[in-house]
């Protein structure tokens, strides 16, 4: 199991590192590799997997970091209601013109104008869509403000997934955190210089609707290559 797979990328050709593996003396090693040729080293799976979970753990548990979340997830959550707020009119407005549409169609249907049976179909499948929006609209319009004590019992939840036993469970966490590592091996150094792009919280923000993402880099130097 390769917990990075999918997020490792190479610092020299962009290319994805890929998890493989080989079995010398009986003994199998384990390791990522640049998908493209660039030259660009192979680097330990336990290693570069443990120092990964080791930066997150150092950089999104905090005190610090913890706290910087809990401002962050809250802050979206505002946001988030603000707009809200300002969608529910134009989708009820669509809504009932949906309806009123519907309506005239199926005095037509039994006219037997080709097409209608389609439109009507089409105009239904469009209005469950923005009544389930205007549910989701509506449900958080008339929340209140997220508690830290809320926040704080979910971070804590992934804290412990991401250090837990089952690998299974610490690359969901994993893969939930981090939207990109970048390799990229320093000769002089005989190191990695790695880029952990770390994703803290996705949800609407910003004043727009597509989902925003705050994200953070966390750079640091570790692991030698694997051959
Ligand atoms: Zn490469």
């Amino acid at each position: 199991m390769y917990l990075l797979t999918g997020k490792i990328v190479c610092g020299g050709c962009d290319k994805d590192y890929r998890g493989s593996s080989y079995t010398s003396k009986g003994k199998r090693f384990n390791y990522y590799k640049c998908s493209g040729n660039c030259g660009n080293r192979q680097i330990r799976k336990e290693e570069i997997e443990a120092l990964v979970i080791e930066q997150l753990v150092k950089v999104c548990f905090s005190k610090e970091g913890v706290r910087s979340i809990v401002q962050t997830v809250k802050e979206m959550y505002r946001a988030e209601r603000k707009q809200s707020k300002k969608d529910i009119a134009p989708v009820r407005k669509e809504i009932s013109e949906l309806e009123a549409k519907i309506d005239n169609w199926l005095e037509l249907a039994g006219s037997g104008v080709k097409g209608v049976i389609d439109k009507i179909k089409e105009a239904e499948r469009r209005k469950e869509v923005l009544e389930f929006e205007l549910h989701r609209m509506a449900t958080i319009d008339a929340s209140s403000d997220l508690e830290d004590s809320m926040i704080l019992s979910i971070l804590n939840k992934k804290k412990s997934l991401l250090l837990s036993e089952g690998e299974e469970e610490r690359k969901q966490a994993v893969q939930e955190f981090i939207e990109k590592v970048i390799v990229l091996y320093d000769e002089p150094n005989n190191q990695f210089d790695l880029s952990i792009k770390v994703r803290l919280f996705t949800g609407g923000g910003e004043g727009n609707r597509t989902p925003v993402r705050r994200s953070q880099y966390i750079r640091f130097y570790g692991c030698s290559p694997s051959t």
